[in-house]
């Protein structure tokens, strides 16, 4: 059985309270949220700090508001955020990555800040201590290679996030709190290019909340592909989302890739390729065509890579053809 390590648990009650915790003790000191993916990593030795700073008490931090924008509290529940109508019907890709990701279990603990802020993945990476001890550890943790691409001096660890590529792809921006104040960044901006330091947010500030503009006039999908269906972290996501006007002309268009490099990866030159064209089969293949190319997938996740990097062009395929309301080719 894989024990936690020893810890203090401190449970904040304001997001500055938490940040000030987290910047007294330094690298000593982590948030734990939901701890659905944390708590694993700790016991795997990926983590052992010293101090955890506890979200869950947090005031104003787990409420959920779809008015013209949603708002989201950084606490809210994935089941919560999968389950809540107005988002179902305006932001369903949201919707449905939050209903992908891990099991019912998880989904009813982990939260919507503890999912944007979930730490990137490895073959190499994701091992208990022994595991990783007996091939000399790696970059990311304890060592000094990346075992994956030897001559690499970054590390390439994929981003794992279901509704990361979602959040991108429509838009969204959030609330970091710090020691000193409160900023707000696009979504896009807070993920890194490397591995190791993927969030580009100081490790003491606190993800409070996630604003998403409204989407009236959209229509977005986000799919997922993964070896079991049940439960299993996304080898490749795509978000989409278009907004289509009289026989399905596009006029503004966004595809994000998940789990196909360090950072979800918008398809910019695609979206570019999709404005002001009708939304037909010819159009879907050859913006599919574009999309996938900035897929950049290393063998350190499960199933080939070269497999992987095939099936974003076929998804991305397949979700322009949900969004035109054309049949997507999914097996039955
Ligand atoms: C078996 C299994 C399957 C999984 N499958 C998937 C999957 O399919 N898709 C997927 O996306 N994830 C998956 N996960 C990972 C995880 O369950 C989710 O990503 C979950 O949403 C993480 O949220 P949490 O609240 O539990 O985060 P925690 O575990 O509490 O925290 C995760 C990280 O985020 C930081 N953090 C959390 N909240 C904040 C905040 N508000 N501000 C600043 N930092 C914060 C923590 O310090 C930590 O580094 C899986 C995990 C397991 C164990
Ligand atoms: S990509 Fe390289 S450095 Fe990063 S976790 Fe994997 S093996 Fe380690």
């Amino acid at each position: 059985m894989l024990r936690l390590p020893p810890f203090r648990y401190v449970a904040a009650r304001t997001p500055r309270e938490a940040a000030r915790v987290l910047a007294d003790h330094g690298p000593d000191a982590m948030a734990v949220a939901g701890g659905t993916d944390l708590y694993p990593n700790m016991k795997r030795r990926q983590f052992t700090p010293k101090v955890l700073v506890g979200l869950r008490g947090l005031e104003g931090a787990s409420g959920i508001a779809a008015n013209g924008t949603l708002t989201l509290g950084a606490l809210a529940t994935l089941s919560e955020v999968a389950g809540q109508r107005a988002i179902v019907a305006r932001w369903p890709a949201l919707a449905r990555a939050a209903s992908l990701v891990a099991s019912p279990l998880h989904r009813n603990v982990a939260t919507i800040g503890g999912n944007l802020c979930v730490d990137t993945r490895c073959t190499y990476y994701n091992q208990t201590e022994f595991w990783r001890a007996s091939i000399g550890y790696c970059m990311k943790r304890d060592g000094d290679v990346c075992l994956v691409a030897p001559g690499s001096d970054k590390c390439w660890a994929v981003s794992s996030s279901d509704t990361a590529p979602v959040m991108l792809a429509l838009d969204a921006e959030v609330t970091l709190v710090g020691v000193e104040g409160d900023r707000r960044v696009p979504v896009k901006a807070l993920y890194g290019s490397d591995g190791i330091h993927y969030l580009t947010k100081r490790p003491e500030e606190i993800l409070t909340e996630i604003r998403l503009p409204d989407r009236t006039g959209w229509r977005m999908t986000y799919r997922k592909l993964r070896r079991r269906g049940s439960i299993d972290f996304p080898v490749l996501g795509v978000a989409a989302a278009a907004r289509l006007g009289q026989g399905n002309l596009v006029e503004d268009a966004r595809i994000v890739l998940g789990a196909v490099h360090v950072a979800p990866v918008p398809a910019s030159e695609a979206e570019d390729f999709l404005r002001g064209k009708v939304l037909d089969r010819e159009t879907i293949e050859a913006a599919a065509g574009i999309a996938y190319q900035p897929a950049k997938p290393l063998d350190n996740t499960d199933l080939s890579y070269a497999w992987r990097k095939r099936m974003a062009r076929i998804e991305v395929a397949r979700a322009l053809r949900e969004i035109a309301g054309l049949p997507t080719g999914d097996l039955p």
